[in-house]
């Protein structure tokens, strides 16, 4: 892991990063960022969706509130086809 500088948090608990470390990683306005905490430690990397099942981050659809790849998702549907699943009234 590499330093990247000292940032300080505002008082109202905003944190702004540097610009030349927001131009080196190409980090925009609006882009959504992920926090993980680790023995104390804040890791933040760019939010990328990835399939909840592969964790693939091409062809992905939200469903349900999670993402989910069209090859998961053709995988599911192939073992777990819908017509077996509709409840006959
Ligand atoms: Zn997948």
């Amino acid at each position: 892991m590499k330093f990247a500088g000292i940032i300080h948090l505002e008082q109202n608990g905003r944190i702004v990063f540097p610009t030349g470390l927001r131009q080196s990683l190409n980090i925009l306005p609006g882009d959504s960022l992920e926090l993980f905490i680790d023995s104390g430690c804040i890791h933040i990397r760019r939010y990328t969706p990835t399939c909840i099942l592969c964790g693939e981050i091409n062809d992905i659809t939200p469903y349900k509130g999670r993402n989910i790849c069209f090859e998961c998702l053709a995988e599911i549907q192939n073992i777990w086809p819908m017509q077996e699943h509709k409840i006959a009234l």
